[in-house]
């Protein structure tokens, strides 16, 4: 389902305006409707990798293998319905050095629409990842990056840190050849950014091989352009979990 034909049942108006509005808040840099930080305020070369739609295997844990060969410290924004599948995976995400952000409970578009404000699919994915990894996320990414008004308050509300970012290829979804992939994200990649891949996709999993198989060269390539690695906590100077 896209955007826009989401829009409509939700009776936010059709105008041409109002659809562009609304098409707004799933823009990755688009601060209309509030902060929705996408980088680091920094000229260092640091960047930050993050994961969505995770836990999935087996392409998590090799995903960690290959961050844990190389010394690099990422987030992975996990969904809660996949964590309940691989709690021991979430457990080595936490263990291994990673933080762990909230990414929903069930990254399902139509629960824009059935529970608009999102703060049951907050609070679900909070409460499985405090019980199974020990940590109460204090980072949250929207599913579809959505940041409409009411769910950038309810997350707020939820005490949450909202966190957008930059896609690291835009066909990541079709999965193209992993050295596309890489050179793509290194190209992309400016002093602050916060790159988003996927070791999912939703709450379903799918192949994500060629996603985890970028990775290592890309990590390398930007090691060879200066760049070191930070989480998203780091560099946005926030905490990564609750008190
Ligand atoms: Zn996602």
């Amino acid at each position: 389902m896209t955007p826009a034909s989401a829009a409509r049942p939700l009776g936010l108006g059709i105008s041409a305006l109002g659809t562009a509005s609304y098409l707004a808040a799933f823009l990755p840099r688009s601060q209309v409707f509030g902060a929705f930080p996408y980088r680091g305020a920094t000229a260092e070369r640091v960047v930050a990798l993050t994961f969505d739609d995770g836990p999935n295997e087996p392409h998590t844990s090799t995903l960690l293998d290959v961050l844990a060969d190389r010394g690099v410290r990422a987030t992975f924004f996990q969904v809660g319905r996949c964590v309940e599948r691989f709690p021991s995976v979430t457990r080595r995400v936490v263990e291994d050095g990673h933080v762990l952000g909230n990414h929903s409970f069930s990254h399902s578009f139509t629960s824009y629409l059935r529970e608009p404000r999102q703060q049951r699919e907050v609070q679900r994915a909070q409460e499985i990842m405090t019980s199974v990894a020990g940590v109460a996320p204090a980072l949250y990414r929207p599913p579809w990056l959505c940041h409409w008004p009411w769910v950038l308050q309810t997350v707020r509300a939820e005490r949450l840190q909202v966190v957008s970012g930059t896609f690291g290829h835009p066909l990541e979804v079709f999965q193209p050849p992993a050295s596309m992939m890489a050179a793509g994200a290194a190209a992309t990649t400016r002093p602050g950014s916060i790159l988003i891949f996927h070791d999912g996709r939703e709450a379903r999993g799918g192949p994500r091989g060629r996603s985890v198989a970028a990775v290592g060269p890309l990590v390398d390539r930007l090691r060879d352009d200066g760049y070191t690695f930070a989480t998203v906590d780091e560099l946005l100077g926030v905490p990564a979990y609750a008190a």
